[in-house]
């Protein structure tokens, strides 16, 4: 799920500039390095190495909780995901409109990708919008 373009030696990981030097911030830095490198434990995981015995989440039992679905699906998570995911899809659609929004972002792995590092989506040729009067021009933009 990380891209390795915005790693540089020496250099902290983007993810860590986002966050304020409180206890709280630093535990969630934690959390999402290890969503990013897919060292965080969830139950996919734990039943792969027999420490669980079933890869179900145990939160909403529909499906087994891998990082797709804590991200994108999760019924028992759908209000705290909602408002967040509602804010970046605003923000990104107001960069790239809605067609391209639609293009790029229709499935959830790559949804996954941008709430959890958004620089996986570098590749995409990415248009941005400009308005002229009533009118929109897109330019891509690299
Ligand atoms: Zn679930």
């Amino acid at each position: 799920m990380m891209s390795t373009s915005s790693l540089k030696v020496g250099t902290p990981h983007p993810i860590w500039k986002t966050l304020k030097c409180t206890v709280s911030d630093v535990k969630k830095g934690i959390t999402k390095c290890r969503m990013l490198t897919g060292t965080y434990l969830l139950q996919v995981n734990k039943h792969k190495f027999k420490q669980s015995n079933s890869p179900i989440c145990r939160c909403c039992g529909s499906e087994p909780e891998d990082i797709v679905h804590m991200m994108t699906t999760c019924s028992s998570l759908f209000y705290e995901r909602k408002e967040s995911y509602d804010k970046i899809k605003q923000c990104v659609v107001t960069s790239i409109g809605l067609n391209q929004w639609n293009n790029i972002f229709n499935d959830k792995t790559t949804i996954t990708k941008l709430i959890l590092d958004c620089y996986t989506l570098r590749r995409y040729p990415i248009k941005k919008r400009y308005k002229r009067g009533n009118i929109s021009v897109y330019r891509t933009v690299s």
